[in-house]
């Protein structure tokens, strides 16, 4: 600010000439025109309003002017600063509606865009299972065959040696259709896959059947009146009891670990003859029946784990399903594949299995 002067003309002083306070007011004007954003007329406002703007530093001239001379100088330039003022408020309003305009449009949400965020599906351990199950013998050249749920009474019961007196047929374990006499019942075992096979094709026969099967159990950690079973049937000339132990164990062997092997013990089957029952050698204790210096929790001490049936196919089966007996013998076995998997797994309730968990799905992999 110039000191105060009471001698000179105030038109003289340069800064508040009326063409100079126009140019200034013009210049700001159009400053404020072409602001093109908020930024841009942030800086502007700063240039032509602010403490160092020729319209604000001609405004402290005016205090320096005689006191005649200050009314006009004043009028002149509060009128310039009040004009571009008033066109500071306007723009600001209109920029601001574009940005809040722009914003609605850049910022906008497509609710019907594809996401990631869903976790991707995990096919069920039962199915991987089974599928693994197969896998092995499909590597030896067998085949899977398949069956439907709901069997013809005759197939499920007769055809397997299971004569109208035997205790399997009772209500007690089998659910049958309604009525009763259309002889339809839910399968009991998978074994109506080996008497369709067999009447169905002519020898050699190497088929493994695994498949969802049903009986009247209560349902808690170790039952389930719906559960799933692996059925192998080998039908060949010169087959012995022999090449049934040797199957077996391979299939032992795949699925539990090198050293893993079976033991026979007799048993009676309708349907084979000799049968036996297959125990498994405890892939936790390895046979030792000790675990951590304490008595194995999974074989419970015996150092074997139960774990099917199997036998040398009864030759009465193989007349009635068509076979001759007199120059073909065969061997069949039969194991549940949840039971198979709550060893391999180390999985303590059947119920897992079937009450569709996610996190226990996820905890076998999520592979698809
Ligand atoms: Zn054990």
């Amino acid at each position: 600010m110039s000191g105060p002067n009471t001698d000179y003309d105030p038109v003289e002083v340069t800064p508040l000439k009326a063409e100079e306070v126009e140019a200034a007011r013009d210049a700001a004007l159009a400053a404020i025109t072409a602001a093109a954003d908020l930024a841009e007329l942030k800086q502007v406002r700063i240039d032509h309003t602010g403490d160092r703007s020729p319209l604000a530093l001609a405004n402290r001239e005016i205090g320096a002017l005689p006191p005649q001379a200050r009314k006009e100088a004043g009028q002149r330039i509060g009128q310039a600063r009040g004009a571009v003022a008033k066109e500071l408020g306007e723009r600001q309003t209109v920029l601001e509606a574009e940005h809040e305009e722009r914003m609605l449009v850049e910022e906008t949400v497509d609710v019907t865009l594809p996401t990631d965020r869903v976790p991707a599906g995990a096919r069920h351990p039962l199915t991987t299972g089974a599928e693994l199950i197969a896998d092995i013998f499909v590597a030896m050249g067998w085949e899977v065959a398949e069956g439907p749920v709901i069997e013809a009474e005759w197939l499920n019961f007769d055809a397997l040696n299971l004569g109208p007196d035997h205790p399997a047929r009772t209500m007690q374990d089998t659910f049958w259709t309604d009525p009763g006499t259309d002889h339809l019942v839910l399968r009991t075992h998978t074994s109506p896959v080996q008497a369709r096979t067999m009447l169905s094709r002519t020898p050699p026969i190497y088929v493994v059947c695994p498949g969802r099967v049903f009986r009247t159990d209560e349902y808690d950690a170790t039952h389930s009146p719906v559960f799933h079973q692996v059925e192998g049937l080998a039908i060949d000339e010169g087959i012995t009891m022999a090449h049934l132990k040797g199957t077996l164990d391979h299939f032992a062997t795949q699925m539990f670990g090198d050293g893993i092997t079976t033991r026979f013990r007799p048993s009676y089957f309708p349907f084979t003859e000799p049968s036996a029952e297959v125990d498994l050698v405890c892939f936790v204790c390895r046979g030792v029946g000790e675990h951590d210096g304490a008595p194995c929790r999974t074989c419970r001490g015996e150092g074997w784990i139960e774990w099917g049936g199997c036998g040398v196919v009864n030759p009465r089966v193989l007349a009635a399903c068509g076979v001759d007996a007199e120059r073909y013998t065969g061997f069949a076995f039969g194991m549940g594949i949840d039971r198979t998997l709550m060893f391999r797994h180390g999985i303590e309730d059947l119920r897992e299995l079937f009450e569709g968990d996610v996190r226990f799905t996820t905890a076998f992999g999520t592979e698809l």
